[in-house]
């Protein structure tokens, strides 16, 4: 079933778009059954999860954290992870860029927008993406590589449209800024049931679970 999930979506997919599949309350067989279908990037939310299954699968795929960072969790997590997608804070950027320093690795990271600027989300406000960007650009052992975003949650993927436009707007606005060590490469927005509105609104990045898996049972 995985199998056929993937290779469906693969096909939809234009070229040039990646694949992150949210693996959260998944089994690792679940995952390797991907990975053999040729999953590529595996997206885990909690680093606890995200160590079990890296026990499981090692390091032949790429690693992505896409669920909310805790900074005294950024030493664990940059062990794991080849990008973390959920960046807002300086605080949490100091805390991988020292933990990263320490192992002499430099991070690749997206900044989480909260597109729908709801006080209790996570993600950076739009209006004070860019002083993070700047301030962020400062930190050595960290690469800038573009923006993600989650959006309100909502039933109609229409009404996401408005968040994805927002968040692409953003994204442009600061690669013409040509930050020095700062790539706005990915653009990750866009979830089984938005993805496709996302994609029309320029995302090279979709993150992906009940989809692929099929329903999550908690
Ligand atoms: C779970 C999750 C997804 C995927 O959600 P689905 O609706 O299962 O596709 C994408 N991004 C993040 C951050 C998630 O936590």
């Amino acid at each position: 079933m995985i199998k056929e999930n993937l290779k469906r979506i693969l096909e939809e997919l234009p070229e040039g778009v990646d694949l992150v599949a949210a693996a959260k309350t998944r089994t690792p067989d679940e995952v390797l059954e991907a990975i053999d279908a040729g999953l590529r990037i595996i997206g885990e939310n909690y680093v606890q999860e995200a160590e079990k299954a890296f026990e499981a699968v090692g390091a032949k795929v790429r690693w992505h954290m896409i669920g909310h960072l805790q900074s005294n969790k950024a030493k664990k997590a940059v062990k794991i992870f080849d990008v973390i997608e959920t960046v807002d804070s300086m605080k949490l950027a100091r805390a991988i860029d020292k933990a990263c320093q320490n192992m002499g690795k430099v991070m690749q990271v997206l900044i989480e927008v909260n597109s729908g600027e709801e006080p209790q989300k996570a993600g950076v406000m739009p209006e004070d993406g860019i002083s993070l960007v700047r301030d962020m650009s400062e930190l050595k052992n960290i690469k800038i590589m573009g923006l993600m975003t989650m959006g309100p949650f909502a039933g109609d993927p229409e009404d996401a449209r408005p968040y994805f436009q927002k968040t692409r707007k953003l994204f442009e606005e600061i690669k013409t800024l040509n930050l020095p060590g700062v790539e706005m490469k990915h653009l990750s927005m866009g979830m089984s049931n938005s993805y496709r509105v996302a994609l029309e609104e320029g995302a090279n990045m979709v993150r992906i679970g009940t989809r692929l898996f099929g329903e999550r049972v908690y």
